[in-house]
């Protein structure tokens, strides 16, 4: 059976000629799983639950980088803007304003981005073209000075129909492009895991989130 860090050097294998960077999806897995991919020199780590990223960010070396890839509500915001690298699921102006606020408190400057539904169901969270394009349009958004935009995150549709993943990916991509004229500091774009990142990399996604095919089923 191949090791985490096999696996890790497969998929960075796959990942160079994109440039992309690889968060390794740690979530349900014990640290001890964590602490043998950070061995192999993984150094983003992504994380569903507050609870569960601040605990793992508590047991394991402060060199690690913490993503928070879960829905984030607003009260929870205050557990991990001391210590969180890059919050991929904003989804409202009030969970903005509330990560400016837990930014000044811990005096950093919080890295996010905003997520954009894509998919062609209910039950992915993120905000539509519409609503983000108020969001990015609204002057509060110019006072924030602890929280930093770097891009955006998407998850397509759940189908072995790679047309549309890939369709709704590119989407996302010339959307992404059409904002970096106002925002020339985007420069992430979160697309892919386990089972689409090949097709995100292909449509342009410059950051993975890979759960299973590092740590095996969860
Ligand atoms: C769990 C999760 C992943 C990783 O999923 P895998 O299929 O295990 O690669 C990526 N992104 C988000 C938002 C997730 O919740």
């Amino acid at each position: 059976m191949p090791s985490i860090c096999d696996n890790l050097n497969n998929i960075r294998n796959q990942l160079k000629p994109y440039n992309a960077t690889l968060v390794a999806v740690s979530k349900t897995k014990p640290a001890a799983l964590i602490q043998e991919a950070a061995q192999c020199d993984q150094i983003d780590f992504g994380e569903n639950y507050v609870q569960e990223l601040t605990e793992k960010h508590g047991q394991l070396s402060d060199k690690l980088k913490w993503h928070m890839i879960g829905h984030l509500q607003s009260n929870k915001v205050k557990y991990i803007a001391p210590f969180v690298s890059l919050i991929h699921t904003v989804d409202s102006l009030k969970l903005l304003a509330e990560i400016n606020k837990q930014g000044l408190k811990h005096n950093r400057v919080i890295d996010v981005l905003i997520q954009i539904y894509i998919a062609s169901e209910d039950t992915k969270s993120g905000l539509s073209y519409n609503e983000a394009d108020l969001l990015f349009a609204s002057v509060e958004l110019k006072s924030f000075q602890n929280v930093r935009i770097k891009g955006l995150m998407g998850m397509a549709t759940f189908t072995e129909n790679e047309k549309q993943i890939a369709s709704e990916f590119r989407s996302l991509k010339i959307y992404f492009d059409n904002l970096k004229s106002s925002f020339p500091k985007f420069d992430t774009l979160s697309m892919g895991m386990s089972s689409d990142y090949k097709v995100a990399l292909n449509e342009g996604s410059n950051m993975v989130r890979i759960g299973s095919l590092i740590f095996g089923n969860r």
